[in-house]
C-alpha cells in the first residue's frame, strides 16, 4: 500500500505528483481523483473563455523546478529564440495548447496513470501516524480539491439568459459580461469580435496587472513578509488580492476602445436588455463550500480565519502535521500560506512543502 496520496488530480494534484516523482515511484503514490486526465477541468473552463495564451509566464509550467521554463521548449520547436528574450522581461506567455502538449508529455514520463483511483474521497480522517481516506491509511496525503464550484450572483440564479463565463457558450447580438477579471477582459474582446454588443456590468475598476497577485508574493521576501501578518491583517491582505484584475496592454485596450466609438462597448451599472448574460465570476470562495474540507475542519476543530483554512507557512495543516505525519494542502484553499496558491507556481509552492516534511520524517 503507498504511504503518499493526493487527492484532487488536477493541476495542482499533478504538479505535486512531478515534485514527489523525486523521491517515490508511482506505485508509492497514490493519488485519488475524478478525471484521468490532470487538465480536465482546466481545459474546459480556458476553452470556454476562448482564452489562447497563459496568463503566466515561463514558469507556469508543472515540473518540479521553475527552471527550465517553457519558453526554453517553445525556443526549440519555434526555432526562434524569441521566447527566451522575451522572458527576460517577463514577457513571454506559452500559449494554451503549448502548455497542454507539455502537461500531455509530463503526464506519460511521469507515469501518472499508474497512480490513479479513480474515485473522489468523501472523508479524511487523522488516525495514529497517518490519515484514513475512505478506509485506506495513509502516512502523509496532500489535499488538492481545487476550486468549490463556479460563482453566479445570488440575484441571477434563476435568470434564463445566465450562463457562466467557465462553461462552454456562443455569443447573443447582444451581451453583458458581469465581473471585471481576466476571464470578463476575455469575454469583452471575444464577444465583440464574435460581432455582438457588449455591456460591462461591474461593481468596481479592475486593476490591472500582470499576474494575478502582484508579483513580490512569488518571491521569497514577499511571502516572508505575507507570513508575518497578524491574522485580522492577513485577512485584510488576501481580500484587497482578490479584487478582479487583468494585464495591462494593447490587446486588451485597442479592441475596446475602438468598439466603444462604435458604440459596441460600454460600461454599465445594471443588466438592461442584453439577450446574454455571462457571469464572468469566478469560482465560489472558501473552504465551507468544499464538503471534504468543511468536513475535516469539523471532525478536528481545525482552525479557520474567515474563509480560509489557517495553514503553516509551508502550506500544512497546524496540528494535523508533525514528525510522524503530514497533512499539506495545495491550490486556491491554500491561500493562507501562499497568496497565488491557485496558480501553477503556488501549485509548486506547496508541493516543495509538501515533500520537504515527507523527508524530515525518520519513518517516511
Ligand atoms: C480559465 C483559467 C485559466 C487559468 N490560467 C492560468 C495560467 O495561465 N497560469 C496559472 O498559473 N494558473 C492559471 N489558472 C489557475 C490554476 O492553474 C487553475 O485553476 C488550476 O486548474 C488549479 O488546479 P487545481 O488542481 O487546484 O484545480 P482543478 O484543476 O480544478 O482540479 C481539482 C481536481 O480535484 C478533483 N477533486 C475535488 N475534490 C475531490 C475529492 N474529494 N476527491 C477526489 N478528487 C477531487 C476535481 O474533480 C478536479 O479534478 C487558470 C485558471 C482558469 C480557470
Amino acid at each position: 500500500m503507498p504511504s503518499v496520496a493526493i487527492v484532487g488530480s488536477g493541476l495542482a494534484g499533478f504538479t505535486a505528483y512531478q515534485t514527489l516523482r523525486r523521491a517515490f515511484a508511482p506505485g508509492e503514490i497514490a493519488v485519488f481523483g475524478t478525471d484521468a486526465d490532470p487538465a480536465a477541468a482546466w481545459r474546459v473552463r480556458a476553452a470556454a473563455i476562448r482564452q489562447r495564451e497563459m496568463r503566466s509566464e515561463s514558469d507556469g509550467h508543472c515540473r518540479p523546478t521553475t527552471f527550465p521554463g517553457l519558453a526554453f521548449s517553445s525556443v526549440r520547436r519555434r526555432r526562434s529564440p524569441r521566447p527566451l528574450l522575451e522572458s527576460a522581461f517577463n514577457r513571454y506567455h506559452p500559449s494554451v495548447d503549448e502548455f497542454l502538449a507539455h502537461v500531455e508529455r509530463k503526464r506519460e514520463q511521469s507515469r501518472w496513470d499508474e497512480s490513479l483511483v479513480l474515485r473522489p474521497v468523501q472523508r479524511v480522517r487523522g488516525v495514529d501516524e497517518g490519515f484514513e481516506l475512505d478506509g485506506d491509511r495513509f502516512r502523509h496525503v496532500l489535499l488538492a480539491p481545487g476550486h468549490p464550484g463556479l460563482n453566479i450572483p445570488e440575484e441571477l440564479g434563476r435568470d434564463p439568459r445566465v450562463v457562466h463565463s467557465y462553461e462552454p457558450h456562443d455569443y447573443a447580438p447582444t451581451v453583458a459580461v458581469v465581473g471585471a477579471g481576466l476571464a470578463a477582459a476575455t469575454e469583452w474582446v471575444n464577444a465583440l469580435a464574435a460581432g455582438a454588443e457588449v455591456v460591462s456590468v461591474r461593481r468596481r475598476e479592475p486593476v490591472r496587472r500582470p499576474l494575478n497577485v502582484p508579483r513580490p508574493y512569488f518571491s521569497r521576501r514577499g511571502l516572508a513578509g505575507f507570513h508575518r501578518l497578524a491574522q485580522r491583517e492577513r485577512i485584510e491582505r488576501l481580500r484587497t488580492l482578490a479584487v478582479p484584475s487583468y494585464p495591462a496592454g494593447e490587446r486588451w485596450d485597442t479592441p475596446l476602445e475602438q468598439a466603444a466609438r462604435e458604440g459596441r462597448f460600454r460600461v454599465g451599472a445594471s443588466l438592461n436588455g442584453s439577450a446574454q448574460v455571462i457571469c464572468a465570476t469566478g469560482f465560489r470562495r472558501g473552504f465551507r463550500h468544499d464538503p471534504l474540507l468543511a468536513r475535516l475542519v469539523a471532525d478536528h476543530q481545525l482552525e479557520t480565519a474567515a474563509e480560509w483554512l489557517v495553514l503553516d507557512p509551508d502550506s500544512t495543516v497546524p496540528g494535523l502535521s508533525d514528525a510522524r505525519r503530514t497533512l499539506a494542502v495545495a491550490g486556491a484553499p491554500a491561500q493562507w500560506a501562499f497568496p497565488g496558491a491557485d496558480t501553477l507556481a503556488g501549485a509548486r509552492y506547496a508541493a516543495h512543502g509538501f515533500l520537504r516534511r515527507i523527508r524530515s520524517c525518520p519513518t517516511r
